[in-house]
């Protein structure tokens, strides 16, 4: 970090440190960013930061499957075309838009908002399995589609644990991808694919 008495303003040190704050910007990257900023138009400038502030007010969470929404229910969960009995599990929003772009599922989602880590400090009670839970009824098909890392398969198998008893079938991602993969990096063919072909769920 630049220090307070090498900026030439206070301005540009508060910009810098704000865009610092975004995972993988150094204070290098920050003050490239800002220094770029500062050369926009201030209707471009003026569009970016009400964008951004939009994210703070304006969005909200999906009631049931809590995924990111403009309105209390998301497209997907209102839509009359989806398959109200299978649910997939997956950790992020990211994940959501990527087994979207399949265009091979056609059920509703349950997003967790995380994976269960203790190194992070991230326990079960900081997901939204309660709200999974509550969702739940007899003779649906719940797919649990997190990474298959060490912290993905602890997930899979504390929720298969807390959904076995509700009379749900339990199944996962087959893994055309590699041990340890992220839905994040898996292609859309492949992913779309190990949807597809899903198997039941082994503890
Ligand atoms: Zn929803």
């Amino acid at each position: 970090m630049y220090r307070a008495e090498n900026y030439p303003s206070k301005v540009l040190q508060n910009a810098v440190e704000a865009i610092s704050s975004l995972p993988g910007i150094g204070s290098r990257s920050a003050l490239r960013l800002a220094l770029h900023l500062l050369k926009q138009d201030k209707e471009d400038l003026l569009r970016l930061s009400s964008s951004i502030a939009a994210l703070g007010s304006e969005i909200h969470y999906c009631k049931e499957c809590k995924m990111v929404s403009d309105s209390d229910l998301c497209q997907i969960c209102s839509s009359p075309k989806r398959d109200r009995n299978l649910i997939c599990v997956v950790e992020s929003v990211r994940d959501v838009m990527s087994i979207e772009a399949t265009n091979s599922y056609n059920g509703l989602y349950h997003v967790l908002g995380g994976i269960i880590s203790p190194i992070n400090g991230v326990s079960p009670s900081d997901l939204n399995i309660r709200e999974l839970l509550a969702r739940l009824k007899p003779g649906m098909e719940i797919i649990l589609a997190l990474s298959g890392d060490v912290e993905g398969e602890t997930t899979s198998f504390y929720i298969y644990r807390q959904i076995e008893a509700y009379g749900v079938k339990v199944s996962t991602l087959a893994r055309g991808l590699g041990f340890g993969d992220d839905l994040e990096y898996a292609d859309s063919l492949t992913l779309g694919r190990s949807i597809e072909a899903r198997r039941p769920f082994k503890p």
